[in-house]
């Protein structure tokens, strides 16, 4: 599924959650500033940059596979941080994977215990600023990878399917430091529904 530009613009992607809905994993003050201020931030300076390029009416997916430099970094972190928005709903204790991505999980990590510790493990060895995805491969082989800044799997051929932010400003006002602690958490809010409808 691509996304594309309204009316020349791309916008804010709506939530299905209110701004507090996902605490106490992410506050509302950091909704507030991730998704309202980081996130549009990146959508007005990709939006700046579009008219009488030739991303002009391209989908976000298509810039990001065909641009580099400053378009490259906006639309990268366009398409990450939509992504990453849409895969939330409110916090469950035993939040699991069902379904066809449980059982993928299940089948090529072995549980989803060692998934969780392999992917929180990409997450916490990532040196400074990236993410942590976890993507089905041409032959829909589940992969984990780490990606620098505002890279996406799409740039390798994967379709991404979950995504975890490791950029101090996802957890820095709820977390301080504490990277680990808040990767942890964020098991609790993943809408493992919507990681199923990108398989
Ligand atoms: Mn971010």
């Amino acid at each position: 599924m691509k996304t594309h530009p309204t009316n020349g613009k791309f916008v804010l992607p709506v939530l299905s959650y209110a701004p507090d809905a996902l605490a106490p994993v992410i506050s509302a003050e950091t909704i507030g500033y991730h998704y309202g201020k980081h996130l549009q931030t990146y959508i007005n300076n990709l939006n700046a940059a579009l008219p009488g390029s030739k991303y002009e009416g391209m989908a976000l997916e298509e810039i990001v596979t065909d641009s580099e430099g400053g378009v490259y970094n906006n639309a990268g972190q366009t398409l990450n941080h939509t992504l990453y928005f849409l895969q939330f709903r409110s916090p469950k204790a035993d939040n699991r994977p069902t379904g066809r991505i449980g059982k993928a999980i299940d089948e090529q990590f072995g549980s989803f215990a060692a998934f969780q510790e392999a992917f929180v493990k990409a997450g916490t060895t990532l040196f400074g600023s990236g993410w942590v995805w976890l993507s089905a491969d041409k032959d829909g082989q589940l992969v984990i990878t780490q990606e620098k800044n505002a890279d996406n799997p799409i740039c390798k051929g994967l379709r991404p399917l979950l995504t975890f932010d490791v950029w101090e400003h996802a957890y820095y006002i709820d977390y301080q430091n504490r990277r680990q602690d808040h990767l942890n958490a964020l098991w609790q809010i993943v809408d493992w529904e919507v990681i199923e409808q990108r398989m």
